[in-house]
């Protein structure tokens, strides 16, 4: 008899079969006759059933004394189980202990936050963790799925920079042999000049801002996409963006509803994300702050979090934050063409105080107008030289995005915090492990 290895999450297709697992023990009950396994393998959970009476004395004496996280292969024959959601159980008929794990530290009783962060190597391996972080893979992929259905090119903006696109406060500064460097913080200059190079382009990878303030919806090091269109304006910019998120949605809940059911997620809030999604202006936003008692903000201010809050929780889908003042925003954005003090920009805030999950605008194509706006924010016309002659070599209209991974993947799994959201988060004071 030749068994194969199988993989848990494929056990339902292997019904009445025998099959070999590797994996490890995630929990145990036992009595003096039958022993229930949870077993883990990464790629799913599954029960195996241990009966004292079928395999003997010496394997149930194993199953017995087998310890949180002790490795395994493990052989049984694959049953049909209608009350797991998963859909079946492991009959075990043997155990070979590959390693006996000892006081494994997180133990099914509660633990606080910075207990499980100090141990985020093992914490990973939680049922918990295991769902977020299959729901953070799903959204990669339909990303990936959407972008490449829909004509852009992936492009990869350089990690290491000699100039920074907004401020300077939050740069992770470093050496480049002799010359100063930066960790990237956006990669959306080279991806300007990327979308005039092949038209539609998308970016995915780590941003790093020396964020100074804790809260639950920052990290130190996050990944970002960052899709540039030329021939994009405003307008179509949000229509990409809507289509973009109700495709990462409609993938999660059709894609990962074990997980979902995992987390405990209500996912009658998420089955109406679909294009399109409501646009309220910065200027009406203020105005609805106001009617609802909020007498910390006025016009010209950039909103906090609870802000972000009131106004999502007026709408039952994500909602666009439209043209923003001009004096909050970075210096590329193009302004309003009727008015000079808001520009055509947008933040697109997730519902249920998740917050800003995309910042999008339209670029100023005109040579002039980036100039003075350069020179105004004080930035060094010869660091960006190269960005400004993007807009001598037949210059466009384009427009583009940065949505933010974590951000998203705490929204749609309804994780508190993004901490969680991220195999090792980089925090403040935090660098381990
Ligand atoms: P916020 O206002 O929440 O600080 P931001 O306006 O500074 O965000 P952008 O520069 O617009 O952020 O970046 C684009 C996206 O990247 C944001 O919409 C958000 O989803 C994500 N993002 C920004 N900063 C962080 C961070 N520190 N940790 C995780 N995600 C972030
Ligand atoms: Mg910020
Ligand atoms: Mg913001
Ligand atoms: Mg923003």
């Amino acid at each position: 008899l030749i068994m194969k290895k199988v993989m848990i999450q494929d056990m339902p297709k292997h019904i009445g079969e025998t099959v070999k697992i590797g994996a490890w023990l995630a929990n145990k009950r036992s009595s003096g006759k039958i022993a229930f396994l949870q077993l883990r393998d990464g790629s799913g959970f599954v029960q195996g059933v241990v009966v004292k009476e079928e395999v003997g004395e010496e394997v149930f004496a194993t199953a017995k004394g087998l310890t949180q996280e002790t490795s395994m292969y493990i052989t049984g024959e694959v049953k049909a189980d209608e009350r797991s959601s998963f859909g079946c159980e492991l009959v075990v008929t043997g155990i070979e202990v590959l390693h006996a794990a000892t006081d494994f530290p997180i133990t099914p009783k509660e633990h606080g936050p910075e207990f499980l962060m100090d141990n985020r190597h093992l914490w990973l391996r939680s049922r918990k963790q295991h769902a977020v972080m299959k729901i953070r893979n799903e959204i990669i992929r339909a990303t990936y799925e959407f972008f490449n259905q829909n004509g852009f090119t992936k492009m990869d903006p350089p990690i290491l920079t000699g100039s920074a696109p907004e401020g300077t406060s939050e740069l992770f500064h470093t050496k480049y042999f002799d010359e100063d460097a930066y960790l990237s913080q956006s990669g959306q200059l080279y991806m300007e000049a990327a979308a005039m190079a092949l038209g539609k382009v998308f970016s995915f990878g780590p941003t790093f801002r020396a964020e100074k303030s804790k809260t639950r919806r920052h990290l130190i090091e996050f990944w970002m996409i960052e899709p540039e269109m030329a021939f994009v304006e405003f307008e179509e910019n949000l229509e990409v963006q809507e289509q973009y998120v109700a495709h990462i949605v409609q993938s999660v809940l059709a894609n990962c509803k074990l997980d979902l059911e995992r987390l405990g997620r209500d996912t009658s809030t998420l089955e109406n994300i679909k294009a399109p999604f409501p646009r309220i202006s910065y200027d009406d936003a203020i105005k609805l702050l106001h009617e609802q008692g909020f007498d910390d903000i006025e016009w010209g201010d950039d909103f906090g979090a609870p802000h972000e809050t009131a106004i999502a929780n007026s709408f039952d889908k994500p909602v666009f934050i439209t043209c923003y003042p001009v004096g909050i925003k970075p210096f590329y954005m193009q302004p309003h063409p009727e008015r000079d003090d808001v520009v055509l920009c947008a933040d697109l805030i997730a519902p249920e105080g998740y917050g800003e999950i995309i910042g999008g605008s339209e670029r100023i194509h005109d040579y002039e107008l980036l100039k003075a706006r350069l020179e105004e924010h004080n930035l060094s016309l010869d660091a960006y030289a190269w960005y400004l002659e993007l807009r001598k070599q037949g210059s466009v209209p384009h427009s583009g995005f940065g949505l933010g991974l974590e951000r998203t993947v705490a929204w749609i799994s309804g994780t508190e915090h993004i901490r969680e959201t991220i195999p090792f988060p980089r925090l403040l004071n935090r660098l381990y492990p």
